[in-house]
């Protein structure tokens, strides 16, 4: 177990350099990272927290609602949804999508992690 936890946050030291390195030379989208270059941590592990509510860009945001959008990750099945806690929508915005897609790529790089360690 404590090896497990070792490789897990190997894995993701090596992800947060690596991400921290391709966004300062361009090369990689802020919003595209898998990791957060804020909470230092896998970004379906964070992405609950009022620091990934943007209502400029829209991410975790509901407009026509002005709410924040809720997450729901699902760490068995590497699924994550969001909802609007007014409205009811699901993701529908190039910006939910975007968030999904970051939120899954994380969810599958740290369980890879976990079954290179097993
Ligand atoms: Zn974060
Ligand atoms: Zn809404």
């Amino acid at each position: 177990m404590t090896t497990t936890t070792l490789l897990t946050r190997i894995a993701l030291d090596d992800a947060l350099v690596a991400e921290d390195h391709a966004e300062e030379c361009g090369f990689l989208d802020p919003l595209d990272r898998i990791t957060c270059p804020v909470h230092r941590r896998w970004i379906h592990q964070c992405c609950h927290s009022d620091l990934h509510v943007s209502q400029v860009s829209g991410h975790r945001w509901c407009r026509p609602c002005k709410r924040a959008l809720e997450v729901a990750v699902d760490e068995v099945l590497g699924t994550v949804a969001l909802r609007c806690p007014k409205c009811a929508r699901g993701s529908h915005t190039r910006a939910d999508a975007q968030l999904i897609t970051a939120c899954e790529a994380s969810l599958a790089a740290a369980s890879r992690a976990v079954r290179r360690a097993a």
